[in-house]
This record gives structure tokens, C-alpha cells and sequence, in this order.
């Protein structure tokens, strides 16, 4: 049976601002696989799609929290017992002065309602160029201005200070970071944090530092700095989670440190508590794995950096020897972001390499990127062999199609 449309229901005009270019893709991944081609996927940051496991303990601790009858409404700032955990870690990793920390679903959760606590219609936080999608997303539900500013390619990725000094404006209330970055794999310079802390306190900005990939640090020489150690005297929200490291982002837990002098945070984290508290509370039981995860063994960690240097560095070598590919070398987190010499928009490129050797990544537009420049990203979290297999495709690819 066929029902009549009488009326139409109308998304909010601010939705015109969302976009969301990772998933964008999957619509046309969809239409291949209906095809019956089996796909390579190397665009999706979840390390459970691949060869890495879970640590058990932190699955017996989330499973005996929902034993012992955990399983109504928790703290809505965070149970305490991983607040604790979450406030350790960040004390042993340096940061002082911790005036909050908020546990969500996700780290992406606890973003969205720092933003949401920060910005009024025509605000602007200063976002990097490229940039992780889900901030372009939040900012735009929420009316805030674009203003991004460039991550230098010739300089490894780093944050170009001039452009972003260039670009604070009296609506500016932020300056974004994400270090170890996505979509890039950079890790930022202790000259480049000492920069970006020296802007903020001369133009009474919050800092946002998203450190979610803190502890997937591939290369042994390169040191990871938060800028909430380096900076105490500056206003500092640090995002992290269980998601990347501990390898279950499917439990959605994640959370936000708040450091820097109480006065200047306290109205601003009351209005982030009462999103918190108006939301009820992250997952529950899955709060209890937090305090293990963080406490207990790491062995699973040295696995993994041992698995992500091997994939990285096949991937750098791939690069190396593959005309129209270029690749600054990822330091940290599991993503590359090489740079394509192609004629044709890299939307267009990704979209019929993904037609035509089933192989899907997502093209650096959707991330942001120097205008007139053109680049892919690639999740090298899957196995060596079925990297292997997709490298050769897209050398295949690219040959084939400019007949170099
Ligand atoms: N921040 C960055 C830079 C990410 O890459 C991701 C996920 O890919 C997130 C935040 C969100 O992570 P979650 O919400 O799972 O904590």
C-alpha cells in the first residue's frame, strides 16, 4: 500500500551547515558491494575491524560492573572510580590544575557539548585545515563561523602559527588541536604548543587539545607533549578515551579534562555540567572498565605500536616508489594523508578507484586542504597482506589511469 504525502516534514535550516564526507562515501561503498565486489576497506579508524583485540581484563571488568547490577543511570559527570583514574593518569602525564573532568560517550559526545557550552551564533573557534570532520559537523549545528587555518605539508603537518595569529578575530573564543593528529598522523613540536599557548594568552582564548591518539606514538625518538602540562596557566580542555588505545570504541566512553586557573573556567564548566546532567550519564557498567584500562596491564600497547610501525612503514614505502603519491611520514595515530599529483578533484579519484578496484579510502577534501592542493586518506590499521593488496591496486589504478 502506497500512502499519500500530504505534508513534508523539513530538516532545520542549520543542517545545510553539517556535512560528514567519511560517510558520504559509504553510500556509493554500498552500491559496489551490492555489485558482489569485495571491498578493501582503508577508511575506517576502528581498530576492531582488524587484528587487534580488546585487553580481556577490561571486558571482565565491564562485564562483572553489569553482574554487580550497575546497570541504571550513572554519575552523569562520571563515576568516581574513573574520574580517579582519569585525574592519575593526567596528573603522572603532568597536567596541574585540573579543575574538571566529564566522562561521555565518547570523546565525541563530550566535544560536542563543550562546544555547544562555548559558542553563540556567529562565534568561531579556530579549527585546523585539514581537520577532523566531527568538529566542522558540531560547529556548524551549533551556528558558529568557519575559521580554519592551515597545517603546514612542508613542515611534517605542523600548525601554521602565522596564519593562525593572522586569523583571531574579536568572535574567535578557541583554538583547536588534535595531537597526534587525524588526519595527518603529525605530532606536534613543543616550539609549535609553546606558540600556540603563547596566542591564547594574548588573546584570552580556551585551548582544545584533542589527544585521543596520545598514546599511539609509532616512532621511539618522537615525544609526545600535552599542551595542558606545558601550559598550566592557560584554559585547557583535553579530550580523550578508551576508543583508540584500549580498542573498544564501540563501548563509547570517552571523556574531557579541564585544567587552568579555576576563575577563568568555572562559569564556562557549570554550563557544560548541566548539558552533562540534562543528558543523565555515559554508559554504565562500561564506566567501570575505565580505572582497569588506565591501571592496569599495558602489555597490549607495545603489540600494537609494533603492528601500526610495520603498516606505516609499508606504507611509506608504497608511497616512495608510487608516481603522483607523495607522503609526509605519520608519526603517531593509525591515518596517512598522502598527497596525489592528479589532475581531477580527489573526491572524483576515490570515488572510481573505489568503482573500479574496490578499494575505499576517503579524498582529502572531505577533510580540508590547501586550496589547489589534492590528497587521500588512509586508515593503515588493516593487516600487512591486505594492505599489500590495496597498494597494489591503487599503483594499478594510477598507472592505468594517466599512463605514466
Ligand atoms: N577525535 C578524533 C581526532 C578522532 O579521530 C575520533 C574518532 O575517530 C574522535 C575524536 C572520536 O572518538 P570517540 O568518540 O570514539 O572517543
Amino acid at each position: 500500500m502506497t500512502i499519500p504525502v500530504t505534508y513534508q516534514i523539513a530538516p532545520a535550516t542549520r543542517m545545510a551547515n553539517v556535512s560528514y564526507a567519511i560517510r558520504d562515501l559509504a553510500v556509493v561503498a554500498d552500491e559496489v558491494a551490492r555489485q558482489g565486489h569485495e571491498i578493501l576497506y582503508l577508511n575506517i579508524g576502528d581498530p576492531c575491524t582488524y587484528d587487534f583485540a580488546t585487553p580481556p581484563h577490561m571486558i571482565e571488568a565491564a562485564t562483572r560492573a553489569m553482574r554487580d547490577g550497575f546497570n541504571g543511570y550513572g554519575d552523569s559527570l562520571g563515576e568516581p572510580s574513573a574520574v580517579n583514574a582519569i585525574r592519575a593518569r593526567a596528573e603522572s602525564n603532568g597536567f596541574q590544575n585540573i579543575q574538571g573532568i566529564m566522562v561521555g560517550f565518547g570523546s565525541g559526545e563530550v566535544i560536542d557539548h563543550c562546544l555547544t557550552a562555548l559558542i553563540n551564533p556567529g562565534d568561531n573557534v579556530l579549527t585546523p585545515c585539514p581537520d577532523y570532520p566531527l568538529y566542522g559537523a558540531v560547529l556548524g549545528k551549533i551556528g558558529a563561523e568557519p575559521n580554519s587555518y592551515f597545517l603546514s605539508e612542508e613542515n611534517g603537518w605542523q600548525p601554521d602559527l602565522e596564519d593562525i595569529a593572522a586569523r583571531i578575530n574579536p568572535r574567535t573564543k578557541a583554538i583547536l588541536l588534535i595531537n597526534p593528529n587525524n588526519p595527518t598522523g603529525a605530532i606536534y613540536s613543543r616550539a609549535t604548543l609553546e606558540g600556540i599557548a603563547e596566542l591564547a594568552r594574548r588573546h584570552n582564548l580556551l585551548i582544545l587539545a584533542d589527544e585521543i591518539y596520545d598514546q599511539l606514538i609509532i616512532d621511539d625518538d618522537c615525544e609526545h607533549i600535552s599542551i595542558a602540562a606545558l601550559a598550566p596557566d592557560v584554559p585547557v580542555i583535553t579530550f580523550n578515551g578508551l576508543s583508540k588505545a584500549y580498542l573498544v570504541p564501540g563501548w563509547r566512553i570517552g571523556w574531557a579534562i579541564a585544567t587552568g586557573p579555576a576563575e577563568s573556567l568555572g562559569d564556562y564548566l557549570d554550563a557544560v555540567y548541566k548539558l552533562l546532567r540534562a543528558r543523565l550519564s555515559a554508559p554504565h557498567p562500561f564506566m567501570y572498565a575505565i580505572a582497569p584500562a588506565l591501571e592496569g596491564p599495558q602489555d597490549h600497547l607495545a603489540i600494537v605500536r609494533a603492528k601500526l610501525r610495520r603498516r606505516r612503514d609499508l606504507t611509506v614505502q608504497w608511497a616512495s616508489r608510487t608516481p603522483r603519491v607523495s607522503l609526509t611520514s605519520p608519526r603517531g595515530a593509525f591515518y596517512a594523508f598522502p598527497k596525489l599529483d592528479i589532475p581531477e578533484d580527489d573526491k572524483q579519484f576515490v570515488t572510481e578507484l573505489l568503482q573500479q578496484q574496490h578499494v575505499l579510502c576517503v579524498h582529502g577534501s572531505g577533510f580540508g586542504q590547501r586550496p589547489g592542493t589534492r590528497h587521500m586518506r588512509i586508515v593503515f590499521l588493516p593487516q600487512e597482506e591486505l594492505l599489500e593488496q590495496a597498494y597494489a591496486k591503487i599503483t594499478d589504478f594510477i598507472a592505468k589511469r594517466y599512463q605514466d
